[in-house]
């Protein structure tokens, strides 16, 4: 039931200063931080972060039209983002993303308690702050939309990532922490 997840606070979170209010949110929660840190992460980091993953990646160019279409607001992929498909729209999305990832500082946090993918995906809120509850990180402290973003080419600014799930987890705790940068590594 104890379990290992990996949250990073995005470069908006550390510009904004939110360093602090975020790590407390979790702590508040009785989540043990067991590894901390703030990195000016590569491309090459961020590239294995995001891997091209065909069901996520057309996930985020799926959600792009939907938004739009919600918004009334007409796209022409081959025009306004000069892709040929859903695809290639989320890889558009995806280099967004990583290119804003390397833009700043970011905050690496491993944390460790009971069932504590869910508990911090919980007290992260849902991935557009617009519409994450109150009392959330992200709904608390931001109201961006991908419509603004997707006009703006940027990815949505929601502060914080948090590992999915436990594979994600693992994979992504690896990725960003080195087994001595650690406390309790192996539970
Ligand atoms: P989460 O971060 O909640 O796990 P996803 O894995 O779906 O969400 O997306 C990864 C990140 O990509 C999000 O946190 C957000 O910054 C960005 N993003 C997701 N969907 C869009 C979108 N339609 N337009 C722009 N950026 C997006």
């Amino acid at each position: 039931m104890i379990e290992k997840t990996l949250v990073l606070i995005k470069p908006d979170g550390v510009e904004r200063k939110l360093i602090g209010e975020i790590i407390s949110r979790f702590e508040r929660a009785n989540l043990k931080i067991i590894g901390l840190g703030i990195v000016k992460p590569t491309k090459r980091l961020l590239e294995k972060h995001y891997p091209k993953n065909r069901s996520w990646i057309e996930n985020l160019g799926n959600n792009l039209i939907k938004t739009s279409e919600e918004s009334k607001i007409k796209i022409d992929l081959k025009k306004d983002y000069k892709v040929n498909n859903v695809y290639e729209l989320g890889l558009k999305i995806r280099e967004w993303l990583i290119d804003f990832m390397c833009s700043g500082a970011v905050v690496k946090i491993a944390i460790e308690g009971p069932q504590a993918i869910q508990a911090v995906r919980k007290i992260v809120g849902k991935t557009i702050p617009l519409l994450a509850e109150p009392g959330t990180i992200r709904g608390d402290f931001s109201t961006d939309s991908p419509i603004l973003a997707n006009l703006e080419k940027r990815p949505v600014k929601n502060l914080v990532h948090a590992s999915g799930n436990k594979e994600e987890a693992r994979k992504e705790l690896k990725l960003w922490f080195k087994r001595s940068e650690l406390i309790n590594p192996d539970l």
